[in-house]
């Protein structure tokens, strides 16, 4: 086993890190100021391939694998989390697109997708179904030459900004086998977007209420078979919540190279506060956690690469440990800072801000414990604690 990052690994690494300080961090504070959506940005993300790090060769996308795709990710969410976090929706779905899409969408779609020219969004939260996605109720009739949909989304990240929609819908009975997944062209008729939510962190992304009224799209726009669509709305999941995960990690990364930096300037009580050995002690934690944080996200997303059997339950738990690990750290973070970490000059609140919501979505980090739970007491633990 070699933990080390090959050679391609650390080219990619250096690459993203010159984006991130470059292009993402001097800007993050602003446009998180001026609840600015950075599109011209993400685009010069989209030149170097970031938009779609996994997509396969063959669709013409970067074809890393996703470890490789966590080592970039982790680079540019130290810089702008919020950014990186949005830019990672984006990868999955565009993901989507290229295993699902039917040839048809994948020559309208995938080139601009995988470039950045044009943006996604994944839509399977509704105002009723969160946790529980299976009972979403968007409803998708087959009529004539087209399917019509009718129904509302709920969180939508990036929606009125973006220009294709990943929409999960019902076709069929209640439950996840009644669920289809579509490709929806973001500005088709019938489609309405909510006013941008004013939220905690990720304030530079939209996120909109996206209501579908009477909304008609071409039959070819299914991915994969009617019937399929939860499945393939949690494949592009576990992908995601690595993703996201990893967005944890990055920051809290950054968090923990600015509390160390203080702790080395700062003084009080006529030394320097990395003299006290109660904040030595909060570092060799935080540095403990994070570096944990890291490797449980990229043996999840090596089981994920090898389509290892449990690699959904290893999804959950790298969610869920990362996401807790990194919100801990950029709080602990905060607080070596003392007040200075509670005001905007400093970049430790918008850290805390930006990674909280890591634990809310892409599955709650309750229903990542169900997912883990259930696998070890009603399936048999004897895999996964190997
Ligand atoms: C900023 C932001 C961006 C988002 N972006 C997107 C997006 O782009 N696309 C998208 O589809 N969705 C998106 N979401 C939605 C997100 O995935 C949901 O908010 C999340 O899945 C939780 O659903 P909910 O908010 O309805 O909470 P609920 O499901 O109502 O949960 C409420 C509480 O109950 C707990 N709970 C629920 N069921 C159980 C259970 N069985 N056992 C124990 N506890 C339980 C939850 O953990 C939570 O603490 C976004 C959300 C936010 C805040």
């Amino acid at each position: 086993m070699n933990f080390e990052l090959s050679g391609d690994q650390l080219t990619f690494q250096t690459l993203a890190k010159a984006f991130s300080d470059n292009e993402l961090k001097p800007n993050a504070a602003k446009w998180d100021a001026e609840c600015t959506f950075p599109l011209e940005t993400i685009k010069k993300a989209g030149e170097l391939g970031f938009c779609s790090l996994y997509v396969s060769e063959d669709n013409g996308g970067m074809g890393l694998s996703k470890v490789d795709a966590t080592i970039i990710i982790e680079e540019l969410a130290a810089g702008c989390t919020s950014t990186t976090a949005f830019m990672t929706i984006h990868n999955m779905a565009t993901w989507m697109v290229s295993e699902f899409g039917s040839t048809k969408l994948k020559e309208e779609w995938l080139q601009d997708l995988n470039s950045g020219s044009k943006l996604s969004s994944y839509c399977l939260t509704e105002p009723g179904s969160g946790s529980d996605a299976a009972s979403l109720k968007t409803s998708a009739v087959k009529k004539d030459n087209c399917y019509v949909l009718n129904g509302n989304k709920a969180f939508i990240s990036g929606s009125g900004s973006t220009d294709c929609l990943i929409l999960m819908a019902r076709t069929g009975d209640g439950g996840p086998g009644g669920i289809s997944c579509f490709l929806v062209p973001a500005d088709a008729d019938g489609i309405e977007y909510g006013k941008n939510e004013s939220k905690m962190g990720w304030r530079n992304q939209p996120t909109r209420i996206v209501s579908l009224k009477d909304v008609k799209i071409p039959l070819d726009n299914l991915m994969g078979q009617e019937g399929q669509g939860f499945k393939i709305a949690m494949k592009g999941l576990d992908g995601g919540r690595i993703n996201i995960a990893t967005c944890s990690v990055g920051t809290a990364q950054a968090a923990l190279e600015e509390a160390q930096k203080y702790m080395n300037e700062r003084e009080q009580f006529g030394k320097k506060i990395g003299e006290f050995q109660a904040l030595q002690f909060k570092l060799a934690d935080m540095t403990t956690n994070l570096v944990a944080a890291r490797q449980m996200v990229r043996l999840a997303a090596s089981k994920l690469e090898n389509n290892d059997p449990d690699s959904t339950t290893y999804c959950a738990m790298a969610k869920r440990f990362a996401t807790d690990v990194g919100f801990d750290v950029c709080n602990e973070a905060l607080q070596i800072f003392g007040g200075y970490g509670y005001i905007q000059d400093y970049p430790l609140e918008r850290y805390v801000r930006d990674v909280r919501v890591h634990q809310i979505l892409e599955g709650t980090n309750e229903i990542m414990k169900m997912i883990v739970g259930r696998r070890m007491l009603l399936e048999g633990a004897a895999r996964i604690i190997q």
